[in-house]
């Protein structure tokens, strides 16, 4: 399949979505300027929109998910100040560590619970008491979507208000939160309610080539700007890529409940085929649990179909935009043929 890469179906991510011919349109449309003296009339115009959307004074354009919680979690905490964070949220596991690198900030890291939520108690437990022995507890970070599964309203409004009232500020890794917020069948603002800053991609499910979207009050945007630029993410004629960013927030957030169906079409289809293990997804992600000794031979058939997955006995399936329910039924065909006549 070599350069023909434009043919993959590939649900390793939803990172991988391309934008199409609209987006496109908007993009090459879009008027510029410098970005870093504030001159770029889309960027201003998907901050503007952003911030309305997510009910905050101000929001500001990244250049990714990993910067924006970044400067987030440096607006929040200083040198010596701890954040709350999930065992498994992308923050504290898959940002390389940044926080603690360039922030000194240290994560006290709290187990998750099997849905996704840390558990109140574990919370409370956490917050150290004012101690010079002590890292002095700043913010607590939650993620929606984690993993895929939604966070419910009642445990959000209970983990902010015990944050709150214990003197935490609260950041919301939101890279997910239009998914939370479409499943829930609630507004974006609703989703994001108790939150005093939320990181937003834009170039996962919502299909933006590039960028991230973080929101909060003027003050705090005004010294996340002061951070972007020390981390290099100041950018100059910017408008096209925020262009696309706008288009995704305009026509791709209510669109997601397709990739929420497709999703679990493929695991009732998978979950068919004798051999496999599959999760009910709740939002785009899916799981499916099979025997290590498939994977290698499973893998091979897929490639031969031009079907790319991060390919593993616990095998992580994400729809999005680019692809079909035909192309999953092409997937499902794949799974089912090589379970029915391999001996693994
Ligand atoms: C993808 C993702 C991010 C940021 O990712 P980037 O690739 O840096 O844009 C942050 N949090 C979660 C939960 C994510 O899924």
């Amino acid at each position: 399949m070599s350069g023909m890469t434009e043919q993959w179906l590939d649900l390793r991510s939803d990172t991988v979505t391309r934008p199409g011919a609209a987006m496109r349109e908007a993009m090459q449309a879009a008027p510029v300027g410098d970005d870093v003296y504030g001159d770029d009339p889309s960027v201003n115009r998907l901050q503007d929109y952003a911030a309305e959307l997510f009910g905050y004074e101000a929001a500001l354009f990244a250049p990714s998910g990993t910067q924006s919680n970044l400067i987030c979690l440096l607006v929040h905490c200083g040198r010596g100040d701890e954040y709350l964070v999930g065992q498994e949220a992308h923050t504290y596991r898959y940002e390389a560590g940044g926080a603690a690198v360039l922030g000194s900030i240290q994560p006290q890291p709290i187990l998750n619970q099997s849905e996704g939520s840390i558990a109140l108690a574990d919370i409370a437990a956490q917050i150290k008491p004012d101690d010079f022995h002590f890292a002095r507890t700043k913010l607590l970070a939650l993620e929606n979507t984690i993993g895929g599964r939604v966070l419910g309203a009642d445990y959000l409004a209970q983990a902010t208000a015990l944050a709150h009232s214990r003197g935490l500020a609260t950041h919301l890794d939101g890279a997910r939160i239009c998914n939370a917020a479409v499943k829930q069948g609630v507004s974006l603002r609703a989703a994001v309610a108790g939150f005093d800053s939320v990181s937003v991609c834009l170039s996962k499910g919502l299909g933006a080539p590039v960028g991230s979207l973080l929101c909060g009050s003027n003050p705090f945007i005004a010294q996340a700007k002061r951070w972007r630029k020390m981390l290099g993410g100041g950018m100059r004629q910017a408008g096209g890529l925020a262009a696309a960013g706008l288009y995704a927030l305009e026509h791709n957030v209510a669109r997601l409940a397709d990739d929420h169906a497709n999703a679990a079409f493929l695991a009732q289809a998978l979950g068919r085929i004798s051999g496999l293990s599959v999760s009910t997804p709740q939002t785009n992600i899916l799981y499916v649990d099979m025997p290590a000794a498939a994977c290698a031979g499973l893998n091979a058939a897929l490639k031969a179909e031009g079907i790319r997955v991060s390919m593993g006995p616990h095998l992580r399936l994400v729809t999005h935009l680019d692809a079909s329910r035909a192309d999953l039924q092409r997937l499902v065909d794949v799974f089912a043929h090589y379970f029915k006549t391999s001996q693994a």
